[in-house]
């Protein structure tokens, strides 16, 4: 008790000499403060005032992040859907045992990698962008880039090992309030070519052909010389990314309108081109 009364004594002396400290010196600077009026005869600028404009306002760089209402489809919705929460999956065959195991997702690596940034196909993009400004509703990727693991983990038949989703080439979506209608958004994905300046007097892009071979889908897909379009009824290409219950569609690129050269599924750049971490 005595201890703490000590302490209280010498609070109150220190906190005593700080107030007085400071009373004492606002005295003194009022003693010697000094005013003086500034004068300035009418007109007299040191720099000329320019008359002022009104302008209208620059939009902030998140603002250009929006389609209408929804958020522009970027790389990042084309993110791996793997996660190292998936339990894995037990395959029999010839009496022996498998298990495929999924990855871990945009946690363990990257987009495609090319020239040193994440890289998809801005062809793709653009697609998504224009059905979503058109529609004005949003476009939901179900499935964009797919790490050679997590593509095996979603789907194992032979048919899915070259797919274009390992290089950033392929998408697979639905749009969302025209689930039951994707035959509308097939026709934009049309419409697109016919409005672009740099295709619209090309017929090559323009124009839209089916394909009449063999594929797994029951609906005859569509292509002209940069994708090649096809509608997934809502009981055909269920795979674990595309477990829904609606339609959607999938855009596969045939055609790098940039480098000028076809788009072809690689091995190498399936592998190896993408940064683990
Ligand atoms: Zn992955």
């Amino acid at each position: 008790m005595i201890k703490f009364l000590y302490a209280f004594l010498l609070f109150a002396i220190l906190a005593g000499c700080s107030g007085l400290e400071d009373s004492e010196k606002k005295k003194i600077r009022k003693m010697n403060a000094i005013g003086e009026h500034i004068y300035r005869s009418h007109n007299e600028y040191i720099f000329p005032i320019g008359k002022s404009v009104r302008r209208e306002r620059e939009n902030y760089h998140w603002e250009h992040a929006y389609v209408g209402n929804f958020h522009r489809i970027t790389e990042d919705c084309f993110r791996c859907r793997g996660s190292q929460q998936n339990a894995s999956i037990t395959q029999h065959s010839n009496g022996q045992e498998t298990h495929t195991f999924d990855c871990g997702g945009m946690d363990q690596h990257s987009l495609p990698f090319k020239e040193g940034k994440e890289f998809i196909y801005s062809a793709l993009i653009d697609l998504l962008n224009y059905i979503q400004e058109k529609t004005q509703k949003k476009v939901i990727v179900t499935c964009g880039h797919r790490c050679p693991k997590h593509n095996t983990y979603s789907d194992t038949s032979k048919f899915n090992r070259t797919s274009k989703h390992m290089i950033g080439a392929e998408v697979d979506f639905y749009v969302k309030g025209l689930e039951w209608s994707p035959e509308t958004v097939v026709q934009l994905i049309k419409d697109y070519y016919r409005e672009q300046p740099r295709f619209r007097s090309n017929e090559n892009f323009t124009h839209f052909h089916r394909y009449e071979k063999d594929t797994n889908v029951s609906t005859l897909p569509w292509y002209n010389k940069e994708i090649f379009v096809k509608l997934f009824k809502k009981d055909e290409g269920r795979d674990f990314d595309n477990n829904h219950r609606y339609p959607f569609i999938s855009i596969q690129l045939k055609w790098d309108r940039d480098q000028k050269e076809p788009v072809t599924y690689s091995w190498s750049q399936a592998f190896n081109g993408y940064l683990r971490y």
